[in-house]
């Protein structure tokens, strides 16, 4: 079993004592994450760092929360935000987890990319000489709106949870064609803060699962939603069950941000995988798949 969603630092302001400084990647700092893991019953881990906090990143990217749909204040918490983070190096973190595999350890080279519509060739041009295991895809902006940052949740209610909802998975449904990425990261995270729409979402899921079987994008399945006011794992399950009915094939994640919680919540991941009607999972390679099985968990 693995755990295919994992960052080597906390985002700058959440860290703990026991986190290294931001960039420094200690010794041992990755086998604390194959332990912790392991002693979860999960055997291969893929880290995937956030791409915009890496300073390769940043003229790729450019100022997207100077974006015209995005109010001043709210633009002006996302410059903060992104300018603090700034602080990984991609090459520092490659290389970090290159050696890592180099040395035998169980682990995988991926990456968390944004999906900005304008940036998007750009960045897999960025990200083309790179040795990637896979490439997990994220719809963390709505324009220059960071959705799921706890700083901006009064944005919810100003645009209304309805049309924030339509304008999330609009963006989630042009990351599902665009076949950039390998897997659909927290596929639902515009629930995260619990804030749900009275419409039912069906049309919305219906749009994102066809283009991810259209593309052949994976989804993960991820507690990381079980942590977070939404208190359910991304996707949903009528979601997860509407992926499986179309074949979309998933990883297990996390979304952990320190070595001990490595593989958190895992059962219940594989107890919605296996509600939804799966019994495998994908494992990657130098950005091929091949199924295995799903463990079995009590219910
Ligand atoms: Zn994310
Ligand atoms: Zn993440």
């Amino acid at each position: 079993m693995s755990d295919y969603h994992l960052h080597l630092h906390p985002h700058v302001g959440l860290g703990e004592e026991s986190d290294p400084p931001q960039g420094v990647y200690p010794t041992g700092h990755i086998e604390a994450y194959v332990e912790s893991a392991a002693a979860r019953g999960v055997t291969e881990l893929g880290f995937t760092e956030h791409l915009y906090r890496c300073v390769e990143a940043a003229s790729v990217l450019g100022r997207f929360w100077e974006h015209p749909d995005t109010p001043d204040d709210v633009a002006a918490l996302s410059q903060a935000m992104v300018e603090a983070d700034l602080t990984l190096s991609l090459d520092d973190y490659v290389e970090t987890v290159v050696r890592a595999k180099d040395a035998g350890l169980p682990v995988k080279l991926g990456l968390e990319v944004d999906f900005f519509p304008e940036t998007i060739d750009a960045v897999g041009e960025l990200l083309e000489p790179y040795p990637w295991d896979y490439l997990i895809g994220s719809v963390h902006w709505i324009g220059g709106w960071a959705i799921d940052a706890s700083h901006s949740v009064f944005e919810f209610e100003r645009r209304g949870i309805e049309t924030a909802w339509d304008q999330y998975f609009a963006l989630e449904t042009q990351l599902a064609e665009s076949g950039v990425v390998d897997v659909l990261a927290h596929v639902d995270v515009i629930k995260k803060y619990g804030l749900r729409p009275d419409t039912d979402p069906e049309d919305w899921y219906r749009q994102v699962v066809d283009a991810a079987a259209a593309s052949g994008t994976a989804v993960e399945v991820s507690s990381q939603g079980l942590r977070n006011p939404a208190k359910e794992v991304y996707p949903a399950p009528d979601f997860l069950r509407m992926f499986r009915e179309s074949d979309v094939p998933i990883t297990l994640a996390s979304d952990a941000h320190r070595s001990s919680e490595a593989a958190w919540g895992h059962d219940e991941v594989v107890r919605a995988a296996r509600a939804a009607g799966y019994d495998t999972h994908l494992r990657f390679d130098t950005r091929r798949s091949t199924l295995v099985p799903l463990p079995v968990v009590d219910s």
